[in-house]
């Protein structure tokens, strides 16, 4: 069963199952739905697990949480993972130092780590809403990332539309033309002028909007949310965490029950929160070591107790999809650890004051599962020249963990770090790190920076440059409403 992270308001339900918090991820006073227990993995779990491929272990794991979705349906939108790059195992583990692994969560359909969850959600979404016989919409801001990922799972999916919204000139071209050559007719992508807070205060405001809501009851259409407040993406990003330890017993790089860092490049913290079930489900980790680039508010919290966005500004780096300030599952820990009522009077004080503070005995706590550091843009690149000059390639948020490795990793055990976006998808980033080139288009970056380090950009990427432009439309704020509302009067 799911609880809520701020109490219960005696209007909505006190315990709901895990389809009810899916499909309503919003729970009472603005919190979110977190389990009321997690389960444990068993002693003879690895051992059995060595011998499991990706599915079987998601499963195994999924039956756990007594999760109220039929196996078949469980197995259906397992089977998506049949699409990524290698169809046994959705995820690859590379060792690049003696002591150092990268866990690659990027070989999906769109490129960036949010396809390992976003692909079985979408199905098992749209599922549950045709079983309803009820219609969703799914509204999305996104900085890149999140939104070709979105549209991708739910296109064409029964009893769903999506709606996207991106800051225009605030992506890369890639993650741009990923979301407007997206084909689907229960979709719709908006450019908007501004950057990506303008995007996200635009989806704020209409959420807000009683002629919006309004509008949505009379065409009975729920609203419901596919970014990471919402457990149904949580819920998949325990499993690659603990199954990058298994791949690594498989090789005999790491011997039963020996621990391990994790290390998280971070942003709105459901990859990190991942990290955090997974080791109070059994995964032996012995700490979990955030990455934060210069919008360094999660490991100011982790290393001082306070989160304080009172004199901040959201800073634009090259790992854009960890430019954030108010980090959505942060809360989750919170909860976690001090208990509804407290994690409650945090939130209050982050909306009313724009700060909270932990007590020592808190920061204490949390400072047991968690460390973390920050690098910027200039470490990045320094990372990426360096480790492609070595033959590995990896994309701006990964290199970040590298300062997590460097930093924070003060002994011999050895450590996962999270690779959360192919290089393709930041290409402009990446031919200035390595060839110290200034390109401005993606096309140009790949072509060049793929020919001479001889690295292959999937089919995927390099035809998007060739595929029609479905969505055109880039609006001002204040036409966004009226947009969306004819969408969704739109037969499909
Ligand atoms: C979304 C994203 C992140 C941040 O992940 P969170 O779970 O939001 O912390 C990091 N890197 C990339 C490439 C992403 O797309």
């Amino acid at each position: 069963m799911f609880i809520e992270t701020r109490g219960n308001d005696n209007l909505k339900p006190k315990e709901v199952e895990f389809s009810y918090a899916i499909l309503n991820p919003s729970a009472s006073f603005g919190g979110l739905y977190a389990p009321k227990t997690l389960p444990k993995l068993q002693s003879d779990f690895f051992q059995k697990a060595v011998k499991s491929n990706y599915k079987e272990v998601a499963k195994e794991i999924l039956l756990k949480f007594k999760i109220d979705i039929d196996e078949k349906i469980i197995d259906k939108a397992l089977s998506l993972y049949d699409n990524f790059d290698d169809k046994s195992n959705p995820t690859a583990v590379v060792k690049i130092e003696e002591d150092l692994y990268i866990n690659e969560l990027y070989h999906g359909p769109t490129r960036a780590f949010k396809d390992m969850a976003l692909q079985p959600f979408g199905y098992i979404l749209s599922n549950l809403a045709k079983k309803k016989k009820q219609n969703y919409l799914i509204l999305a801001a996104t900085s890149g990332d999140t939104g070709p990922a979105t549209l991708d799972t739910f296109a064409n999916k029964p009893n769903i539309k999506v709606v996207c919204m991106y800051p225009d000139g605030g992506t890369s071209d890639v993650q741009r033309l990923q979301m407007v050559t997206q084909e689907g007719k229960n979709l719709k992508v908006l450019g908007i002028v501004g950057n990506f807070d303008d995007a996200q205060n635009s989806l704020k405001s209409l959420l807000a909007s009683p002629s919006f809501i309004e509008a949505l009851k009379s065409k009975n259409i729920k609203l419901s949310a596919a970014n990471s407040v919402n457990f149904g993406r949580i819920i998949f990003q325990i499993i690659y965490h603990i199954y990058g330890y298994i791949s690594l017993l498989k090789t005999s790089d790491i011997q039963g029950g020996g621990s391990f860092y994790a290390i998280v490049p971070s942003g709105n913290f459901g990859n990190a929160l991942g990290a955090y079930y997974a080791k109070k489900i059994g995964l032996p980790i012995k700490k979990i070591l955030i990455a934060s680039n210069i919008n360094n508010i999660l490991s100011a919290l982790i290393n001082t107790g306070v989160y304080d966005i009172r004199d901040r500004k959201l800073l634009k780096t090259t790992s854009p999809a960890m430019d954030i300030l108010i980090s959505s599952n942060v809360e989750r820990v919170l909860f976690d650890k001090f208990g509804a009522s407290r994690c409650k009077e945090l939130m209050n004080d982050l909306k009313t004051k724009r700060c909270y503070k932990l007590t020592a005995e808190e920061l204490k706590s949390l400072r047991e599962d968690f460390d973390a550091v920050y690098s910027d843009d200039d470490f990045a690149k320094k990372k990426i020249k360096e480790y492609t000059l070595k033959g590995y390639v990896m994309d701006p948020h990964t290199a970040t963990t590298l300062k997590a490795y460097e930093e924070l990793k003060n002994d011999d055990l050895p450590a996962i770090a999270c690779s959360t976006a192919e290089w393709t998808k930041f290409a402009t980033t990446m031919a200035s790190a390595v060839e110290d080139k200034e390109v401005k288009d993606d096309k140009e970056a790949l072509k060049s920076f793929s020919k001479s380090l001889h690295v292959e950009v999937p089919k995927s990427i390099s035809a998007l440059f060739d595929k029609e432009i479905i969505h055109k439309k880039v609006l001002q704020k204040e036409d966004i409403q009226e947009e969306i509302l004819k969408f969704l009067s739109e037969e499909i």
